[in-house]
């Protein structure tokens, strides 16, 4: 299980809504908006 960073849900990587690359890690979204709220400011996130 991954966590979605933006709302912090446990999300299943093979079923994800999304996922998206920063600094070289995957990160795994539960919903296509929470994929846009990462994309956008994605430092703010990222951990
Ligand atoms: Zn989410």
């Amino acid at each position: 299980m991954a966590i979605d960073p933006v709302c912090k849900m446990e999300v299943d990587a093979a079923q994800a809504a999304g996922q998206s690359e920063y600094g070289g890690t995957t990160y795994y979204f539960c919903s296509t908006a929470c994929k846009n709220a990462f994309d956008q400011e994605p430092q703010r996130f990222a951990s």
